[in-house]
């Protein structure tokens, strides 16, 4: 566990979180900003800083982490969802532990505004 990230704190219990989802790799709980009715995000117990940092070791890991965003999209936006990871500061990745946004419940805009 990276002593400093939330969200490995987020996975240990140290920080509270609206839990929707765990397994044995994976935990998910609701973004404590949402930006649409359903907001999501789905991230590794294990300590991983963005998708880049997977390796092939970890495809098991990563189709686990899609299967449970496939699975929470279609359960609480079962009208359609977005998956979206963000990597790096340009990427717009404010926390630095890898995780998927699960987002829906409202016909979602552009997927990215001309900037
Ligand atoms: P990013 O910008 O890195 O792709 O997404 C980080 C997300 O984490 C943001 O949507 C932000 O609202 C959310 N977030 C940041 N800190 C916390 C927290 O302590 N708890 C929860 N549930 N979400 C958080
Ligand atoms: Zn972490």
């Amino acid at each position: 566990m990276a002593q400093e990230c939330i969200f490995c704190r987020v996975v240990a219990g140290e920080l509270p979180s609206d839990r929707v989802y765990q397994d044995e790799a994976v935990v998910a709980f609701r973004d404590i900003h949402p930006v649409a009715p359903v907001h999501v995000l789905v991230v590794p117990r294990r300590h991983v800083s963005n998708l880049g940092e997977l390796e092939e070791g970890d495809a098991e890991l990563m189709a686990g982490l899609l299967r449970v965003a496939a699975r929470l999209g279609r359960s609480l936006a079962p009208a359609g969802y977005r998956v979206v990871i963000n990597v790096g500061e340009e990427g717009g990745q404010t926390v630095g532990h890898l995780h998927l946004h699960v987002l829906g419940g409202r016909t979602l805009g552009v997927l990215c505004s001309p900037g």
